[in-house]
């Protein structure tokens, strides 16, 4: 591996399912572009994995099934600039998240919008386990009452105590928000329900993220705008951290600029995920790929063949212009737009042409499968080398905060 001085690229996925089309186009297509130009380590984030619920038993076949999956996509460990690992065989992530913990706000991490997000689906679990009757009158208090006081949050406390059971974790979850300026009642009492429903460690997210980055003092990101806002927590804690202990360990680390495609599921409304099943795996086989996309959402207003079409609300026309040649997608869109062309030609087109660009991630990924070794081989490599960075960052984050074996050695010289 060639050390010298290129700007160094961090970014993780998680072994958490199928790695799908929305995936490929919006990460992992990046990460292969920018290997040629810079120091790129790549992360499948397993420690990130266990945040929410999942099952153990399953978590080393994700874990292979996911480092397969983006060497089938073209990340080649074995290139000069690129390095792929799994992230707890590097257990200096965990403890600089510790150190950097000690010096993170707690208020910082209630401001993020994810956790915010995630802890609103727990409560919705929550939620989901009352019967209806309950469930329906406590959410229509939620949203339609005039939660605009401390008043209005004790009026509902013996509806939200009779619902959730850890009622203490709501009072302290609650407090904690309303405590930390979360901006609206509504907001407070939402995080503060999901708290009892969210791990510590979906709290610490970030900062494991930040984590992440850091260790390897990476100073670019590609990552979508989505995440920019722990971005911006990465970039706080290293200069909260330099300051703090008068050391310039940790640089500012900045989003690869440029626009990650979002890829909208099949459902035509939400991003493409797995968990929303929307998606199509990018190991999906032809026929598999064929019968998701004949089902798949149209522009609504289509409903006879003889109707023209909107290619510009259509998410099928929207996968044409990254599967399909520029000039198919332009005859596609004058097709459709005249109703020159049904809905049922216009998905097959694309469904050809999808399955002709997975065909050889497809092969490699079998041959991967079939040669396991390979995949082991690159990742016990990668987190080697990953170990040997780390503890060179560690030593210098030891030393300044006057903690590890080292820095008492010295006191007692
Ligand atoms: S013809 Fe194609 S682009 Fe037009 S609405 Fe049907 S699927 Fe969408």
């Amino acid at each position: 591996m060639n050390e010298a001085k290129k700007a160094r690229v961090f970014s993780g996925i998680q072994p958490s399912g199928d790695i799908h089309i929305g995936n490929y186009l919006g990460a992992i297509k990046k990460w292969v572009d920018l290997i040629e130009e810079h120091d790129s380590i790549f992360c499948i984030v397993d420690d990130h994995a266990i945040t929410v619920e999942y099952e153990a038993k399953k978590l080393p076949e994700r874990t292979f099934e996911a480092a397969a999956a983006v060497m089938a996509c073209g990340l080649d460990p074995s290139s000069d600039n690129c390095t792929l690992f799994v992230q707890s065989h590097v257990s200096a992530h965990t403890e600089l998240t510790w150190l950097f913990n000690t010096i993170t706000p707690l208020g910082s991490l209630f401001r993020m919008t994810q956790f915010k997000e995630k802890s609103r689906n727990a409560l919705a679990k929550i939620l989901a386990k009352e019967s209806g009757e309950a469930r329906s009158t406590v959410l229509h208090e939620l949203k339609n009452t005039g939660l605009q006081t401390a008043e209005a949050i004790e009026a509902l406390r013996p509806r939200i105590e009779a619902l959730v059971p850890e009622a203490d974790e709501v009072d302290e979850g609650l407090l904690a928000a309303l405590n930390d300026g979360l901006g609206s009642v509504m907001q407070g009492l939402q995080v503060g329900l999901g708290v009892s429903g969210a791990s510590t460690g979906l709290f610490d997210y970030p900062v494991l993220q930040a984590a992440d980055i850091l260790l390897y003092r990476a100073s670019l990101v590609p990552v979508g705008e989505d995440q920019e806002q722990h971005l911006e927590l990465c970039r706080e804690i290293a200069g909260r951290f330099n300051k703090k202990f008068k050391k310039r360990i940790f640089p500012l680390a900045q989003r690869v600029p440029g626009e990650a495609p979002r890829i909208m599921g099949l459902d035509g409304k939400q991003k493409m995920s797995k968990s929303l099943n929307n998606h199509i795996g990018v190991l999906d086989p032809p026929k598999l790929v064929e019968k998701k996309i004949m089902r798949a959402f149209t522009d609504p207003q289509r409903v006879r063949r003889e109707d023209p079409g909107r290619p510009e609300v259509c998410n099928i026309h929207r996968l044409h212009r990254f599967f399909s040649s520029p000039a198919q997608a332009d005859e596609l869109d004058e097709g459709c737009r005249q109703a020159a062309i049904g809905c049922g030609d216009c998905k097959k087109i694309l469904a050809g042409n999808v399955n002709a660009a997975l065909g050889p991630i497809r092969e490699r990924a079998d041959y991967l499968k079939a040669h396991p070794g390979d995949v082991i081989d690159a990742l016990d490599q990668g987190a080697a080398r990953c170990r040997t960075l780390a503890a060179q960052t560690m030593d210098e984050v030891h030393e300044a905060m006057g903690i590890g074996s080292k820095a008492l050695h010295r006191f007692c010289k």
